[in-house]
């Protein structure tokens, strides 16, 4: 692409940087941009810029949050002996969406893919195994991805939590929505929580 201005090339490279958005739609967003007011354009960068300043992860699930401790986990009404172990803070969105779960979460902030040089010591993996030594936690639930990096990593953390006294079940993961929980709709997440199975049946059925 040729550029009559190398502010407007260096914007689009940037943009183009973002998931899913090619140098054509960059330079739509970039023209949009220019047509917008100044300060609208500034409010626009200072969210961006504040965002990454000041986001936090909570200390103890991970999950992105404005204080130390998200909502959720320090709230006295979720169920605390229940823990949901996700991929990513989408994944908490979308479970949150159902109105069928009260417990609470831990992010693992990725899953195991050897293809991508992701191990489990990149993913929030110690801290999982951390929060069950004091027996609070009843139950854990998987809420990964039907793909073959959510079963390695589901297969991974059941041989470190089995030696704890607690149930481990996954959610219903036989209906075909892409791998991505975050495209279930939210009446189909919602029953795969309810009815979830426990592993050792899943893996032997
Ligand atoms: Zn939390």
């Amino acid at each position: 692409m040729n550029f009559s201005s190398k502010l407007l090339e260096d914007a689009v490279a940037e943009f183009s940087k973002l998931p899913g958005i090619g140098q054509k739609t960059a330079l739509r967003l970039v023209l949009h941009m220019l047509n917008r007011d100044k300060e609208e354009v500034q409010r626009f960068s200072h969210a961006i810029t504040k965002l990454r300043n000041e986001i936090q992860f909570c200390e103890t699930c991970h999950n992105i949050s404005d204080q130390q401790v998200c909502e959720i986990c320090s709230s006295h009404r979720r169920d605390h002996s229940m823990i949901c172990v996700v991929e990513d803070t989408r994944d908490v969105m979308a479970i949150e969406n159902t109105n069928q779960y009260n417990g609470v979460y831990h992010v693992l902030g990725g899953l195991i893919s050897p293809m991508d040089g992701i191990g489990p010591t990149d993913l929030q993996v110690d801290s999982l195994i951390e929060r069950l030594k004091d027996g609070t936690v009843k139950e854990i639930i998987f809420a990964l991805s039907a793909t073959m990096e959510g079963d390695t990593t589901i297969f991974y953390l059941h041989k470190k939590v089995k030696q704890f006294n607690i149930n481990i079940s996954t959610i219903a993961r036989g209906i075909a929505f892409g791998g991505e929980l975050e495209y279930v709709d939210e009446i189909t997440l919602g029953r795969s929580i309810v009815t979830r199975v426990p592993y050792e049946n899943s893996i032997s059925g």
